[in-house]
C-alpha cells in the first residue's frame, strides 16, 4: 500500500482524490463504472479545485491583493471552497447565495467566517438574480475580486490541470468515457478537454438533469429547458464561457427520481453517503457504459457529500413534500 505523500500546505490537500469501482451500477451497466471520490476534499465537494484555480490566477494576474476580498455567487459548494481558500491564504470572503439550498451549505459558511448573503431564487435575467447581486457587491467592496466561476474559466482549467491527469493516472490510461452533469460547466467542459488531450477517442457525455437547457442544446442546437430538478449545483440555461468549445460527444437526459434511487443504493450497498448531483452523474454513466458495451471503462463524479443534505435529500418529511420517494429505513 501506499500511503498518500504528507503535504506540507492545507491548499495542498484539494485534488487527487481516490477513485473507487462502483459494484451495482458496474453491474447495472455491464462493464465498469468509476467514480471520483470528490467529497474527499477538504470542503467535501468538487469546487474546492475551481475555487484554489480561480484564487491563485487572480493572484496571478495581480488583481487580488494580500488582505483582499473574495466575492462569489455560488448554490453553495464554490462558496466552501472560496471561503476555505480565502482563510488559509489570508484573504476574507463574502458569499451570495440563493435561500432556497441547504440549511447544511449556509450553516457550514458561516461556520467558515464567510460573509453570507442570501438572495432569494429568480431567473438569470432578474437582476436580483445570486451572480448578479455578486458581480455588484465586488464592484462595491474595496479591494474586493469577483469570482465569476460561471465565466472564469480558471475553473475549467483546474480539470484540464487536475481532475482529468489524475483520472488517467488512476485509469491507468485505459478509460473509454467519461460524463458529468454541468453546474458552471467547468468540470465537463475541462476534464473532457483534458481526457481528449491524452486520447481523442475518450467519450465525454453530457448528463444532464430535468430544468436544464443544456440537453436540448447538445442534442438539437437549442437551449430548451423542459421539467424541473430539486438537485443543486447542476442544471444550467446558457452556454457560460466554460462551456464554451466543450468537447460534448453525447448526451444524456436523467430524473431526479433515477439519480435518487442511485443515492439510496449506493449508501445501503456501498456505503458512500452523496449529494443528488453524484446519483444522477451515476445514472448517467450507466446509459454510457451501456452505449459504449461490455468491456468498456467509465468514470463520473461523486461531486459532493451527502452530509451536506441531511435536511433534505436524507429528511423524510422533506421528500414527501417533494413527491420524492422516501428511503424505506427513514420511516421504520
Ligand atoms: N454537483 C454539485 C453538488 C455542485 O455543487 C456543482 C457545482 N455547481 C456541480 C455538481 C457541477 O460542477 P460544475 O460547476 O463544474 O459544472
Amino acid at each position: 500500500m501506499t500511503a498518500p505523500k504528507p503535504k506540507r500546505s492545507t491548499l495542498d490537500l484539494i485534488g487527487n482524490t481516490p477513485l473507487v469501482l462502483l459494484k451495482g451500477p458496474s453491474e447495472a451497466a455491464g462493464c465498469e463504472i468509476w467514480g471520483k471520490c470528490e467529497f474527499a476534499n477538504p470542503g467535501a465537494s468538487v469546487k474546492d479545485r475551481a475555487a484554489l484555480w480561480i484564487v491563485r490566477d487572480a493572484e496571478a494576474k495581480g488583481l487580488l491583493k494580500p488582505g483582499g476580498t473574495i466575492v462569489e455567487g455560488t448554490a453553495g459548494n464554490t462558496g466552501i471552497g472560496i471561503a476555505l481558500v480565502a482563510n488559509a491564504l489570508g484573504y476574507k470572503s463574502v458569499i451570495v447565495m440563493p435561500e432556497n439550498q441547504s440549511k447544511e451549505k449556509m450553516d457550514t459558511l458561516r461556520a467558515l467566517k464567510a460573509e453570507l448573503v442570501l438572495v432569494p431564487p429568480t431567473k438569470f435575467s432578474n437582476p436580483g438574480h445570486f451572480v448578479h447581486t455578486s458581480r455588484r457587491l465586488a464592484e462595491e467592496t474595496e479591494g474586493a475580486i469577483w469570482a465569476n466561476q460561471f465565466d472564469n474559466i480558471a475553473n475549467r482549467k483546474a480539470h484540464i490541470e487536475s481532475t482529468a491527469p489524475e483520472l488517467w493516472e488512476q485509469m491507468e490510461g485505459r478509460i473509454d468515457g467519461f460524463t458529468c452533469a454541468a453546474g458552471t460547466g467547468g468540470t465537463i467542459a475541462g476534464t473532457g478537454m483534458g481526457l481528449k488531450a491524452f486520447d481523442e477517442k475518450i467519450t465525454i457525455a453530457l448528463t444532464d438533469p430535468h430544468g436544464a437547457a443544456l440537453y436540448n442544446y447538445y442534442a438539437h442546437g437549442e437551449l430548451k429547458a423542459e421539467g424541473s430538478s430539486v438537485a443543486e449545483g447542476i442544471g444550467q440555461g446558457r452556454i457560460t464561457a466554460n462551456l464554451e468549445g466543450a468537447p460534448i460527444d453525447t448526451q444524456f437526459r436523467i430524473s431526479d427520481e433515477d439519480g435518487l434511487e442511485w443515492v439510496r443504493r449506493l449508501l445501503s450497498e456501498e456505503g458512500l453517503c452523496l449529494g443528488l448531483s453524484s446519483g444522477i452523474n451515476v445514472a448517467g454513466a450507466i446509459a454510457l457504459g451501456k452505449q459504449l458495451g461490455p468491456g468498456s471503462r467509465v468514470a463520473t463524479m461523486l461531486c459532493d457529500t451527502g452530509f451536506r443534505y441531511l435536511s433534505s435529500l436524507y429528511n423524510p418529511e422533506w421528500l414527501e413534500a417533494k413527491g420524492l420517494p422516501v428511503f424505506p429505513w427513514l420511516t421504520s
